[in-house]
């Protein structure tokens, strides 16, 4: 690209006018404020003053010099005076040697020399006589006088001189006369001349050393001032050398700053031109070359913007014959001649846009810029599809997009808004972010901008209420970000972000938190115990009830393979099959026991179900372990399984017990009338050696049969109904009663029995000899179990007293014994379960015990004691006190 450019200024014609306007306007206080600035004020100063001194120098030595020229003159008149007075004593010694007539050739030469000499300085006083004394005076008119009368004695002393010198002939007395005579004369004007001027040499004399000390002191000071205004104007010299140094460079950088810039003209991706105050071409770049329709050459330069743009209409024109250009004309030049800047974007041939910006240079020129802007129309016309685009997927979406500036205020929002907040998008732009947020969420939105702004394009998500046109509000999520600064908008906007409705969202998720709350509950309340298992096989959740049991914080199991926490034998093979299952197999949950000890460090049975859970891809992520503590349960079915075996076994006694007994009593009667007719039978015969035999036998049937009617007795008091009248028991009465029943029996075998009852102890409510029958059943296991002991001796304790729990109280019957094998405790209360020899024991006394004590609503435990011996416990109601009872009898 070239740019040509003549000159960027206007003519030298111009320019020169403009000078000698500027010079004849320069004034005297801007000449001094020049030179002020050129030397300073201490310059202008000692200018000044030297400028005085050396006219007072210059004035002194004019006087100075007369004086001078006077002196000298006059003292060449004195001289003169003096040889005129030399040349009229030589005139007298002349005239005395003629006199004497001893005048020799010599001293006639000399006396003609001495005439000359005289007349000649006759002549010069003569001559500078007018010098020094302008009007001719007495004495002038003397030495006139005296000069032309020594002129004609000359003439006639000079003959007789010759002839005196040539004969020896005297001089005639006339001539001696005339001789003396000018001789006198001569010396008397002299004398009057060197009067003359002596009066004269002394006044000049006088004024010429007055004149001396100003001379002196104009001369120092012109020379002082001289010097200090050499020094400033070499200062200022300097100075302005410097000046004009840095002037010099700057006009070079000038120089390449306007090089600098015609080549950044020429290389201006936009056609340039300027023109001159009279719309002429002064330069112009390639571009505008190139945007003008003919182009535009060197040759241009100079010629009138009209004359360039009737060229390029015709060149258009000649493209487009039928197009008329008489409003593009008028229409460009009104622009050209626009005062004011202008930009213009017009589409012109071809589809292509330009864009003129017009505008004036100080000096009245125009300046024409000319971009192609087809690019950038094309570009403008994709970015706004674009966003019409993004503005309809905007739009699209669910969530309300927008944007706010600085103060707040919203400079966008989508048209979503309609339906999160009821206003209109054109609403909202504008209004302040806060008027749409509840009152109570304000500080929370400040909370976030503050981080907002700590962390910029870091994005923030909220909740928050927002204030509906109609006056509700509306729960939204808020995720904002306040953009870096480099895609901010170019700082249009300083936060972005969404809205998005998630009222029923919060909804569904407290719905779903009080499900989970009510379903964590369930679980945490429920007596049994849960664990939650992982895939990797260790705990993630256990219940309350189960760290209860376990004694263990969560934090302690959770994480813990649960085969360590629980004893579950569950097999690997199933839990593997398990993991490993696919979506639709189907799976069976598993039941088993697992014993599990709990803090007092009791074995408990807990039946546990063990059950898969699938997550939503179908695959199983957990397992859940379900546990249910059944010692108690387990216990209880046995009890109640041997209650109702006792039951049947009751019902079975008593239908026994009847059948048996009137055979029974058969026998025994039969064998009762065999004994008594063997023994009332006097004949010994009858029976012979056989008769004790008989007798032996006799006896033993009936002990036999007594023994079996006992049983059977028994046998029917188990299985009599409880619903006998019950009674009052004062528990001290019956434990006395019941021991000294066997204490015979005791002393025999020599165990020793003691009571302990509480003297507060309250009365029972039962049936008073069943209780008893029960106390003497546990006193006589209990001395069998002493005297089966290796010790076979020991004693019994009956103790009495009431519970811990109100309105019960426990009869303890404990020995010394042996104690119960561990083998013997589950089943001790089993009918006819007996460890005694055969014939012994029957194996009824605590079965038929265990069931009096129930049917009196209490029940009875054994257990072995720490200290060695059984301990029986029987647990019975207390009795109501006496007016309680008749209380209660009455209602
Ligand atoms: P029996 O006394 O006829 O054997 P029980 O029902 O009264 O029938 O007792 C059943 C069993 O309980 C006894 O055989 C004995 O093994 C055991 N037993 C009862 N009391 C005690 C005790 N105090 N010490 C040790 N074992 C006992």
């Amino acid at each position: 690209m070239s740019l040509v450019a003549p000159s960027l200024t206007p003519s030298a014609g111009a320019d020169a006018g403009d000078a000698s306007r500027r010079r004849s306007s320069v004034t005297t206080l801007e000449l001094l404020s020049r030179l002020r600035r050129a030397i300073g004020l201490t310059g202008m100063l000692f200018s000044a003053a030297a400028i005085v001194l050396g006219l007072m120098s210059f004035a002194v030595s004019i006087g100075y010099d007369q004086i001078n020229d006077d002196l000298r003159f006059v003292r060449a008149q004195r001289a003169i005076g003096l040889e005129i007075q030399t040349a009229g004593e030589n005139l007298d010694r002349i005239a005395v040697g003629l006199l004497g007539g001893k005048l020799s050739q010599r001293t006639m030469t000399e006396s003609v020399t001495l005439l000359v000499q005289w007349e000649n300085a006759a002549k010069r006083f003569f001559a500078i006589c007018p010098d020094i004394l302008p009007q001719p005076n007495d004495l002038t008119r003397r030495v006139e006088h005296l000069c032309t009368e020594f002129a004609l004695f000359s003439q006639r002393f000079e003959p007789a001189l010759q002839k005196y010198a040539e004969t020896g002939a005297v001089v005639s007395e006339d001539l001696y006369s005339a001789l003396l005579d000018v001789s006198k004369r001569t010396g008397q004007t002299a004398q009057a001349i060197d009067s003359a001027f002596t009066t004269r040499y002394a006044e000049l004399v006088d004024s010429h050393n007055r004149f001396a000390p100003a001379m002196l002191v104009s001369t120092v000071g012109f020379l002082f001032a001289g010097v200090i205004l050499i020094i400033v104007l070499a200062r200022a010299a300097t100075r302005h050398h410097v000046a004009s140094q840095a002037a010099i460079a700057a006009s070079v950088d000038a120089q390449r700053s306007r090089q600098q810039l015609l080549d950044a003209i020429a290389t201006l991706p936009v056609g340039f031109a300027l023109y001159d105050r009279d719309e002429r071409l002064v330069l112009f770049n390639q571009a505008s070359s190139d945007m003008t329709a003919g182009g535009l050459t060197p040759q241009d330069v100079g010629v009138r913007y009209e004359t360039l743009l009737d060229r390029a209409i015709e060149v258009v024109q000649s493209r487009e014959p039928e197009r008329d250009f008489d409003e593009v004309r008028a229409a460009n030049v009104a622009r050209f001649r626009r005062r004011d800047a202008v930009t213009e974007e017009r589409t012109e041939a071809a589809g292509r846009s330009f864009r003129y910006i017009n505008s004036r240079t100080a000096d009245g020129g125009t300046v024409v810029i000319k971009a192609d802007i087809t690019t950038l129309k094309q570009s403008e016309a994709v970015a706004l599809a674009n966003e019409r685009k993004y503005q309809s997927l905007v739009n699209s979406l669910a969530d309300t997009v927008f944007s706010l500036d600085r103060e707040g205020s919203f400079t966008y929002v989508s048209d979503r808004v309609v339906d999160l907040l009821g206003y209109r998008a054109d609403e909202l732009l504008g209004r302040s972010v806060l008027e749409v947020f509840h009152p109570l969420d304000r500080p929370l939105l400040a909370g976030v901008v503050t981080q907002l702004r700590a962390a910029r394009g870091k994005v923030e998500a909220f909740t928050c209420r927002l204030l509906r046109k109609d006056g509700g509000y509306r729960l939204t999520e808020i995720r904002v970000a306040a953009p870096e600064k480099h895609a901010n908008g170019g700082g249009e906007w300083a936060m972005i972000g969404i809205g998005r409705n998630v009222e029923a969202q919060h909804q569904m998720e407290r719905s779903l938190h009080d499900r989970m709350e009510r379903l964590n509950s369930i679980v945490q309340s429920t007596g049994a115990f849960f664990l939650l298992v992982g895939r990797d096989l260790r705990v993630v959740m256990a219940n309350n009830g189960f760290l209860e049991f376990a004694g263990a914080r969560e934090e302690e199991i959770v994480a813990r393979p649960f085969t360590e926490i629980v004893n579950c034998p569950i097999e690997p093979a199933v839990i593997d099959a398990w993991l490993a299952a696919e979506p639709d197999q189907e799976l069976q949950p598993l039941a088993l026991d697992g014993p599990l000890v709990n803090t007092r460090g009791e074995t408990r049975t807990i039946r546990f179900t063990v059950n898969p859970v699938r997550g939503d891809s179908g695959r199983v992520e957990h397992i859940v372990l379900l546990g249910v503590d059944e010692t108690d349960r387990r216990r209880t079915e046995l009890e109640l399984f041997n209650a109702s075996r006792l039951a049947t076994l009751g019902e079975m006694a008593s239908g026994i017990a009847h059948e048996i007994n009137q055979p029974l009593a058969v026998i025994c009667l039969a064998a009762e009338y065999l004994l008594d007719e063997l023994r009332e039978t006097a004949d010994a015969t009858l029976v012979g050696e056989s008769r004790p035999f008989i007798d032996e036998q006799c006896t033993r049937i009936i002990a036999q049969a007594e023994r079996a009617a006992t049983i059977i007795r028994d046998l029917r008091g188990f299985a009599r109904k409880p619903d006998e009248a019950s009674e009052r028991i004062d528990v001290r009465i019956a434990l006395r009663t019941a021991a000294n029943m066997v204490s015979e029996q005791l002393r025999l075998a020599g165990v020793k029995i003691e009571r302990d009852v509480s003297a507060e102890c309250p009365a029972i409510f039962g049936h008073a000899s069943r209780l008893q029958q029960v106390i003497i059943n546990l006193i006589l296991n209990a001395r069998d179990a002493i005297l089966d002991g290796t010790a076979r001796t020991g004693s019994i304790v009956l103790r009495a007293r009431a519970t811990p729990l109100p309105g019960q109280v426990a009869i303890i019957v404990e020995d010394d014994g042996p104690g119960i094998p561990d083998h013997v405790l589950p089943r001790l209360f089993e009918p006819f379960f007996t460890t005694k020899p055969t014939g012994k024991g029957t194996g009824l006394g605590l079965s038929i015990s265990y069931q009096i004590v129930r049917n009196m609503g209490g029940s009875i435990v054994a257990d072995n004691r720490p200290e060695g011996g059984a301990r029986f416990t029987i647990t019975l109601n207390a009795a109501p006190e006496p007016a309680d009872e008749v209380t209660q009898t009455a209602a």
